[in-house]
């Protein structure tokens, strides 16, 4: 049996704590850890100065034997076991996180790694001297690092983080990343999209309104999004890109240039290959601030060669990999309906956008000059930490960015089968209501919670998201229980429901993720047909409840007849209630609301007299056995 309603929802709840938070940006190729001191966001370097922690792990033997985080290696010192222990040493994992097997297959990237299905889970594991490792646990590793080197600069531990995720991830991708934080001890406040970390880094959110383009071209990944500031949210007009194309490509097509001229063989070893693949990526760096890079590289045969590559060659080298990016850029514009002429500011994330030729190329097609003032590599973690900040309750509420807000009301399944809104469309996430109910029949110990999701009056034309029951309930008069029922939307979208009966603490929760598989064009429509069916909803909503509110007089009479009926009443009037009972059950199974309510008065007012009785008996019953005083002393 549903609920039945009685009372308003309460305030909102989950108050934030004041305390030391940062923002972790967990990069395909580097990660990063920032926080907000005096005020100001700043990255943090480990002992040699490093901010940049490479996302690679090195595996070795002594990672079993002991039980130690400090027998793996992480970031720097793990990049030189990438040439002599391959197998070992898990770059890029960021692209495995989330995937199937099959999906990893379809990467189209030569990974060394000996891969392990794992039965039941879908996850696949990486095979290491250390034993089987999932790409979760690889990214807990480096995040574990940062943690570390966040506390210990801040001198305390972390309360939460804010996790920067592409805008393209999916929801097995975000779910992953958000086990690797938990895997590594870490509290996650929210999964931030990368582009408006980037934005939030440069103060965008400041400003009144605006139309901006995100540029993010990283090791392995090429994210465009156009972002929309409005009333100070940011939505996520558009976004488009590629998973597989980044710096690392960059790197590829240079060896690959690099082989032809040295004439290296395609079936170079496999060490041979990455340190090209090292000395690539040197020259490219070195390009980006000078005008020619020189080429050293030992061959197999024990020769040395040495070459250059200048400007020009690496421009014909690299063009059609930037000219890649340009057409998912026209792609977002034409998905949000723009032209560039509407996009007010244009901002440069990622590693590879330090190239002069990418800023060139992006300011050519968007017509104005990108913003470069903080280092593409560091802004996503930067925007993370400020998001962190505020977000750990260490800012005033109304600097609160307004970034996520549920699209679609949220609900339960109420007597008559009308739904009662508990968190309504709009209100922005995080966010935790709660509502009381109670039981609608004597005895019922047992209550189905149906959660909905939608704009209309009617259960049956929302979606309905998950059902639960509550068992346990002990067995009391109807409307004497009372149980709240909680909603708690974290800041990732996901919702959890809770209900508590009071008295004896029976416990039920479910956890639903409401967005999933809801398409805009889902949301538009739901929301349309509310608007169009409101005046029938209400009606509808008027005639269920005075159906409810008359079951909920029937059962109460019937009850009492049955207990005392032939008893206290006299055979008349035992016959006037019946035939009244009659009429209302006549006529609640009709559509007229006036009726109903009539019959209900009519009801009420000819068992008024068999109440009172009912009361003096119940009364009496209740004074037996007591000394008068017990009843008139105060207390
Ligand atoms: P991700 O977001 O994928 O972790 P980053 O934003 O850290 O990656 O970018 C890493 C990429 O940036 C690498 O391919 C690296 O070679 C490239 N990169 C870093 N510095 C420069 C530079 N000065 N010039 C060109 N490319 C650079
Ligand atoms: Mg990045």
């Amino acid at each position: 049996m549903p609920l039945l309603q009685i009372s308003e929802p309460g305030k909102s709840a989950a108050p934030h704590q004041h305390n030391l938070a940062a923002g972790i940006d967990l990069g395909t190729t580097n990660s990063l850890v920032a926080s907000i001191r005096s005020g100001i966001a700043e990255t943090f370097p480990d002992i040699e100065g490093h901010h940049l922690l490479p996302s690679i792990v090195h595996y070795s033997e002594m990672a079993i034997t002991k039980v130690r985080d400090d027998e793996i290696i992480v970031g720097n010192a793990a990049k030189s076991f990438a040439n002599q222990d391959p197998l070992n040493t898990i770059a890029s994992v960021k692209r495995l996180l989330g995937r199937g097997l099959k999906d990893i297959k379809t990467l189209g990237t030569r990974l060394p790694y000996e891969f392990v299905e794992n039965e039941g889970q879908g996850m696949p594991m990486i095979r290491t001297v250390a034993g089987l490792k999932s790409p979760v646990q690889v990214s807990a590793d480096i995040l574990k690092v940062l943690k570390k080197r966040a506390e210990k600069t801040l001198g305390g531990e972390l309360t939460g983080v804010v996790i920067t995720v592409p805008a393209y991830f999916d929801d097995a991708q975000r779910q992953a990343t958000k086990d690797a934080a938990t895997l590594a001890d870490l509290n996650v406040l929210r999964l931030l999209n990368e582009p408006t970390a980037a934005a939030v880094a440069y103060g965008l959110d400041k400003g009144a309104s605006g139309i901006h383009a995100i540029y993010d071209l990283g090791g392995g990944t090429f994210d465009i999004s156009i972002l929309r500031l409005h009333h100070g949210v940011f939505e996520v007009m558009a976004t488009a890109g590629d998973s597989a194309l980044g710096g690392d490509d960059i790197d590829r097509v240079i060896a690959q240039w690099i082989m032809q001229q040295a004439h290296i063989a395609n079936d170079a070893e496999h060490h041979q290959i990455r340190e090209l693949l090292d000395v690539a990526r040197t020259a490219k760096e070195t390009l980006s601030t000078q005008n020619t890079a020189p080429l050293n590289i030992k061959l197999d045969n024990g020769i040395q060669w040495q070459g250059e590559l200048t400007h020009s060659q690496f421009h014909e080298l690299i063009d059609p990999l930037i000219q890649k990016t340009i057409s998912p850029c026209r792609r977002a514009l034409r998905d949000a309906r723009l032209t560039v002429a509407d996009i007010n500011e244009v901002v440069m994330v990622g590693g590879t956008t330090r190239m002069p030729r990418v800023r060139e190329k992006v300011g050519d097609f968007f017509q104005r000059p990108p913003h470069i003032d903080i280092d593409p590599d560091k802004v996503v973690a930067i925007g993370a930490a400020i998001q962190a900040d505020i977000l750990a309750g260490n800012k005033p509420d109304d600097d609160m960015l307004l970034l996520d807000v549920i699209p679609l009301s949220l609900g339960i399944e109420t007597m008559g089968g009308l739904v009662e809104k508990i968190i309504p469309r709009n209100t922005t996430i995080p966010v935790a209501k709660t509502q009381e109910f109670t039981t609608f029949k004597d005895g019922q110990t047992a209550m189905a919670i149906h959660v909905v999701q939608g704009e209309r009056e009617i259960v049956l034309d929302c979606r309905s998201l998950a059902r639960f029951e509550l068992r346990g309930i002990p067995p009391m008069v109807a409307a004497s229980a009372r149980i709240r029922v909680t909603f708690q939307v974290d800041a990732d979208g996901l919702l959890s429901v809770s209900a508590t009966e009071e008295t004896t603490g029976v416990h039920s929760e479910i956890t639903v993720k409401p967005s999933y598989g809801l398409q805009d064009t889902d949301i538009e429509r739901m929301l349309r047909d509310s608007l169009e069916h409101v005046q029938k909803d209400v009606a509808t909503r008027t005639l269920r409840e005075q159906q409810v509110e008359a079951d909920r007089v029937i059962n109460a009479l019937r009850a009492a007849l049955k207990a005392d009926g032939h008893h206290l009443l006299k055979h008349h009037e035992f016959l006037e209630i019946s035939a009244a009972l009659d009429e209302l059950l006549r006529v609640k199974e009709g559509n007229h609301v006036q009726a109903i309510k009539r019959a209900i008065e009519h009801l009420d007012e000819i068992t008024q007299s068999y109440a009172q009785r009912r009361m003096d008996t119940a009364i009496h019953h209740a004074m037996t056995g007591h000394r008068i005083d017990e009843f008139t002393q105060e207390n």
